[in-house]
């Protein structure tokens, strides 16, 4: 990664000396041969290093042709990188522990810090933190140290697809620790390429001399395999979470029928936006959304057909509803817990309420259509 300084650029000179200057192969002190000049970005500032380097006297030691390093170059910075350890430890931090994006990364260190890289530059730096934060991350000692203390391992397998079309990126994880112990995403998930994760997390849990209490997935039919030939006798649990929804299926399919009734039954928010406008004279894109679509209809072209003046304060509270029960029709949220269905239901009991609310304040003489009673649930409706 070649890197263009400004011609003015005030580099802070560090001066590095061989610490060790006995010869590798003889023994005798060398000397210095030359000098390596690396211009770097750090958090402090440009810095330009300049690297002692040492060879061997005598020219008939194998010493002779080598040259050595300052020790401490490589802690500042790896071989041919623009920027140090500091920057790289920073960038790496903000995206994957902030989850910034590249172009917040690159604007960021150029306000905060006058270094200017490219989004290609940041990107490659990005990947090599990837990549050496996932060989820290199965590095064999580190995971010897943090499973000193667990007496028994718990391991999980999905398969996870990114996106519809995308190879699924299939996972082990660890629970007890709540660790990722790998991934690799299979173009074609057969069972023999399955069970081959299957058994290198066996190697892993052996290299660790732990026990597996358990194995949880779902029951896609190369894990129950798999899982039953490389840990025989270790129990495997079906997910909770996909037990919950296979359990909750009927009632899912009875809450989305109800949907679709609650949505024939609710319909018509356009043209009674469109009667708004029309009686209003707008063509153009007035609050181009809402009317209170719900079951109640009739009771709100009602007052919309009364209103004659030309503030229309009933036509402004249909144009205000409108969009509130569009939210609430698309809402699509909630799992087996809060099926989505009863939401609706909920939320459109609200709206009618509501309604039944403005017109019972009307027949008691307050004209103030402003004064409308918002349906709370629809609030946190998104109108899609
Ligand atoms: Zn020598």
């Amino acid at each position: 990664m070649p890197y263009r300084w400004p011609a003015d650029t005030d580099f802070v000179p560090w001066e590095l000396d061989v610490l060790d200057r006995r010869c590798g192969a003889c023994g005798r002190r060398m000397h210095i041969c030359d000098h390596r000049f690396r211009h770097l970005h750090t958090l402090e500032g440009p810095v330009e290093l300049i690297c002692k380097l040492n060879h061997c006297p005598d020219p008939h030691c194998p010493g002779h042709t080598r040259t050595k390093s300052p020790e401490v170059e490589a802690t500042i910075a790896p071989p041919h990188w623009a920027i140090g350890w500091d920057v790289f430890c920073w960038i790496g931090h903000r995206r994957f522990s902030r989850h910034w994006a590249i172009p917040q990364i690159r604007a960021e260190l150029l306000d905060a810090h006058r270094i200017k890289l490219s989004d290609d530059a940041i990107g490659q730096y990005i990947h090599r933190y990837q990549a050496m934060l996932a060989a820290r991350q199965q590095d064999p000692e580190a995971l010897l140290r943090l499973y000193q203390a667990v007496d028994e391992i718990i391991l999980s397998i999905d398969g996870l697809q990114p996106e519809k079309g995308h190879e699924t990126l299939y996972v082990v994880r660890e629970l007890t620790c709540k660790r990722v112990w790998f991934a690799e995403a299979l173009i074609s998930a057969t069972a023999d390429e399955v069970r081959r994760l299957i058994a290198q997390a066996k190697g892993w849990t052996e290299a660790l001399g732990k026990p597996v209490a358990l194995w949880l997935s779902d029951r896609q039919d190369a894990f129950v395999t798999g899982i039953a030939a490389e840990f025989p006798g270790v129990p495997h649990r079906y997910c909770q979470n996909h037990f919950l929804r296979d359990v909750a299926r009927p009632v899912l399919e009875a809450d989305s029928h109800t949907k679709v009734q609650m949505r024939k039954k609710v319909r018509g928010l356009r043209k009674i936006e469109q009667a708004v406008l029309k009686r209003r004279g707008v063509a153009g894109p007035e609050p181009a959304a809402g009317a209170d679509a719900a079951a109640t209809t009739a009771v709100i072209i009602e007052p919309v057909e009364s209103a004659a003046s030309p503030a229309d304060p009933a036509g402004a509270v249909v144009l205000d509803y409108c969009p509130s029960v569009r939210g609430i029709l698309n809402d699509d949220q909630g799992g087996p817990l809060q099926p989505p269905g009863l939401r609706m239901a909920r939320a459109l009991d609200e709206v009618r309420e509501s309604i039944q609310h403005n017109l019972d304040e009307k027949k008691g003489g307050s004209r103030n259509s402003n004064s409308v009673a918002w349906p709370v649930a629809s609030t946190g409706a998104s109108t899609k």
